[in-house]
This record gives C-alpha cells, structure tokens and sequence, in this order.
C-alpha cells in the first residue's frame, strides 16, 4: 500500500482537532463547525458498499468491527474506515485499501470505545482516493456524527444546490457528504440526533442503508423502500450489531435478530433499543442484484439463503435452455451456486475448468485497454485437461459490459473446448442503476447496445447464449417480484429519476460508446 495511514483519534466535541474548511495536510476533509452546515468534500459512494455497527460496551469494538468488514469485503475493495465513540470522543482511521490493508494492531488499538461503525467502499477507476474513504465525521457544537452508507441519492445535485447554495461540481459534493452535512446541520439545531436524522431524511430521495454514531450512540437507518439490506443482530446481553448483511453477524458471534425496516431508524444506547420511523415505508424495492451478485451466498434477505436461491437461478437456467454437454463449469466465484444448479437439474456433470487468482483484488494495477485480454489471463486460467475436446457448458451471474465475458470465451476455446455453451442466472442488463451501483451509462451496458441476444453471442463468441427470463428469475428467487426492484432489467425505476441525473446515463444513441474502464466485469 503506497498511501499513508490516517487517524483521527482527537476529533472532540466541537472539533477542537478540526481548522476551518478545506482539507488538511493529509488529505482529509476538515469540517467547519459553527456554520449552518459544515463544508465537507468526499467522494460518492458509487457502487455496492458495506456498513456495520456495533454497541457494546466493554467488548474490543474496534476489532469487531474489523472482523465484522473483513466479512463484508466482497462488497467494497477500494477503502476501509472504522470510527470509534467512547462517550466522550469520536476516533476515525481509514484508508485506500482492502481492510487487512488498511487496519494493523497499532491502529486498531487507537481505536477505544463502546461504538463502531465501519465501511467499505467498492472500487470505480477514478474515484480511488483516500477523500472517498467512509465513514465521514462532521463535528458540531452539539456533538459529531460518523457515518456510514451504502446507496446513492438521486436527488443529491439538486440538495447540494438548493439547500447549500453550492455550485460545485456534482463528483465534489457528494450523497454522503451531503447526508452528513444535513443531519449535523439539523443537530446543532435541535441537539437530538434522531430528530436530526429524521427531520434531514426528508429531502432525501433514493437508497441509503446507513450505520451512524455520536458519542454515545449507535444509529441505523434505511431508506423508505429499503433499496440496500440492512439488519441487526444481538451480542447475547453484552450488545447489538447491525450489519449490510448477515454474514458479518455471524463472525463477531451476534444472533441475526431482524432487518431493518424500510424507514426505520434504530437507536442504541445505555438506555437499550429503540425503534421509530423517520418516513412511511414505500413499496418495498429491495435490489434483485443482491441476489444474483452482490451478496455473500451465506447471507440472508428476505429470510432466503443466497446460496439457495443461486442455485435454483442455474436449475431453472437449465430448464429453459437446455443443451447437450459434457461438463458444466463456473465463473468463479459467482458463478458457482448457479452452476452447480445447472448441473444438478440437467444431469451434466459438473467441473472446475476456470481457476480464479485469488489475490487479484480491486486494487491491483489493472491492464489498459489494449490489454484486456491480458486482464482476464491475469485473473483466470483454462484448463485444458478439463476442458479440451469437451462440449462446455459456462454459467455466470450476469453480463454487464461484456468484456470479460469476451475473453473468458476466447480462454475456453483456447483451451480446446469442441463447443462453448454459456449461461446467465440474469436476465439482459439493459438499463443503468441509480441507486449505488455504478454500471456507468447505457452506452456500456452490452445488452442495451445491441439489439438481439444472438447478437451478443456473437459478440462474446459463444457456441449458443442463454439469459434468465426475468419470470424464471422471480420463480428461483422465491419471493413476490413486488418485493424488489429489477429497473436494471426492465427499467421500472421504484424511485422517480430526476431528469438531470438520468440525462446522465441514457445518452444511448447520441454519443459513441464509451471503453469500459477496467478490465474486470461487474
Ligand atoms: Fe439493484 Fe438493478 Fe435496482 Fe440498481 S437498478 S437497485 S442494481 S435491481
């Protein structure tokens, strides 16, 4: 890791250890206490995050709270952050890097307290930089607020400028930021914290699952249609954790209780736990993604095993094309439920002809464009003795831009497949995400530009293409399709768009498409 580390363990009531604006000698925004809304500058949170929270006073917080991040870091890769509240005080460390990157013992023993949060952030080409790294403190005269979040505002372009009077660039104040901005605003007004957070929710529109703090508080809330998963879960008597999903509650030891509610704020202190609404649930939209991809297959939603519902996502794959083959193999790793379900509903026998580097993360030095191939060689090997002369069957999670699909067609050939069979547990990607997912503009998305699937077959260079139907998708998920948003695949958008904001990622056909930006498919 090239970047230094960065603590922040005197951030006082008040921001004693805080100058006025700008940034300070390390890169870190510096908050300006006693305006209506002190100024800030960190980046948006682009694509999938994690948070976690944990209360319990007497336990090592901030240790949980980095085994409760290492169990979350598929969801973000880019940077790391943990703040810690001990009554009195508010401590921050974070950094650009994976979490074991960014934490050691010396820093994690900085961090003393009753209350954590934590975040990590998913990796864009240029956004890595440490300003984007959460949680985000803001001090005020009626104490600081840490926060942590997973979504993104649709609205947050309009906030900045009608409410901040700000001008500045939309990648400068960001979502996050704003948030932030907007409850200690609220805060130094009312010197409540849940009445801050609920009176500034109101202006909010869009996903944020959030995990907060104060001093002697621990926060979580959630947008009115609970876009991004959020639960909470109990430390026998000693204290609660709340978590992006449940497999970070099962690492530190905690009992999955419930999920958040859509527009609930949670609220733990001395005084125990307390539930209220800061907004009337909206119908509920959770994102379908977290089922095909994002999420861990240990995790629950819904009261559903990912795993589970992965798999039947292969088995129905397999009924609805069917094909003769001789082995069924994955995209590693999120690829491995859903062909195992394939193979287990076809009769094909199921193999291991991709092997993933597992050390490749986010923040390895990506090839350039040119060398994208060379990408997917980096990340994947073909085996022939698995593969060669066999009729192949390859089953991922998704196509978004396509490109690594691409390559990983040309791998298997090259590795002497007769016939190349892929399968996809979605259905087309054909419209961008607004709400934390960054799958760029439409002109990226490899089933928006062109207008047939036998067209991206072509395009990938498989032998035969089989996508998920979007009914045979809900039928493996198990659940009502009312339940989630699936606006990336039918382009029903939950929550209303602005204007400008989509402007920005439907200029489909006036404008040449755009190269992908890293080698890596999502
Ligand atoms: Fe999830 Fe797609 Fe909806 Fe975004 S648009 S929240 S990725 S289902």
């Amino acid at each position: 890791m090239t970047s230094r580390k960065v603590s922040e363990p005197d951030c006082d009531r008040g921001g004693a250890a805080w100058r006025a604006g700008g940034r300070d000698s390390r890169g870190h925004g510096i908050a300006r206490p006693g305006i209506g809304i002190p100024a800030l500058h960190f980046g948006e949170c682009r694509e999938g995050c994690a948070v976690f929270g944990i209360y319990a006073p007497g336990e090592d917080v901030a240790r949980l709270a980095y085994f409760g991040l290492f169990a979350l870091q598929h969801r973000g890769q880019e940077s790391a952050g943990i703040a810690v509240a001990d009554g009195r005080r508010v401590a921050l460390h974070a950094d650009m890097g994976l979490v074991q990157q960014v934490f050691d013992e010396e820093s994690l023993s900085r961090l003393t307290g009753d209350i954590a949060v934590g975040h990590t952030r998913y990796s864009t080409t240029g956004s890595s930089q440490r300003r984007n790294a959460q949680p985000l403190i803001v001090p005020t005269d009626a104490g600081t607020v840490a926060l942590a979040h997973n979504g993104n505002l649709v609205n947050s372009y309009r906030l900045a400028r009608d409410l901040l009077g700000e001008s500045t660039p939309f990648h400068a104040t960001t979502d996050s930021s704003l948030m932030t901005r907007m409850i200690a605003a609220q805060l130094e007004q009312s010197g409540d914290i849940a009445e801050a957070i609920a009176q500034a929710s109101q202006e909010w529109r869009g996903a944020y699952s959030v995990a907060a703090l104060t001093e002697d508080k621990l926060l979580a809330f959630r947008d009115p249609n609970g876009i991004r998963p959020l639960c909470l879960g109990a430390l026998d008597s000693r204290g609660y954790v709340v978590a992006s999903e449940t497999c970070a509650l099962n690492v530190v030891g905690a009992d999955f209780m419930r999920e958040i509610e859509p527009g609930e704020l949670v609220v733990i202190d001395k005084s125990g736990l307390r539930s209220s609404r800061i907004a009337l649930a909206g119908r509920p939209a959770m994102c379908i993604f977290e089922f095909i991809y994002f999420a861990r297959p240990d995790s629950y939603i819904y009261g559903s095993l990912i795993h589970e519902a992965r798999r039947r996502m292969g088995a129905q794959l397999a009924r609805t094309y069917p094909v003769d083959a001789d082995i069924v193999i994955p995209v590693p790793d999120t690829g491995w439920p859903a062909a195992i379900g394939y193979a287990e509903e076809s009769g094909i026998p199921f193999g291991q002809g991709l092997i993933k580097n597992r050390y490749i993360a986010r923040t390895f030095i990506q090839p350039d464009q040119r060398q994208r191939e060379l990408g997917v060689r980096l990340k994947l090997t073909a085996m022939q003795e698995v593969l060669g002369g066999r009729r192949v069957v390859v089953v991922d999670d998704s196509i978004v831009r396509g490109t690594t699909k691409r390559g990983i067609v040309s791998l298997i050939r090259r590795a002497g497949a007769s016939e190349i069979h892929v399968r996809i547990a979605a259905p087309p990607y054909r419209y961008p995400c607004f709400y934390g997912v960054d799958t760029s503009d439409r002109r990226e998305l490899l089933a928006a530009r062109v207008d047939s699937v036998e067209e991206i077959r072509r395009t990938i260079g498989a032998d035969s293409l089989g996508y998920q139907t979007m009914d045979g998708l809900i039928e493996a998920v198990g659940l009502p399709r009312e339940l989630f948003c699936c606006a990336c695949f039918d382009g029903h958008y939950p929550i209303e768009v602005p204007d400008e904001v989509r402007a920005r990622k439907f200029a489909l056909e006036s404008q040449p498409a755009a190269e992908p930006t890293r080698a890596a498919d999502v």
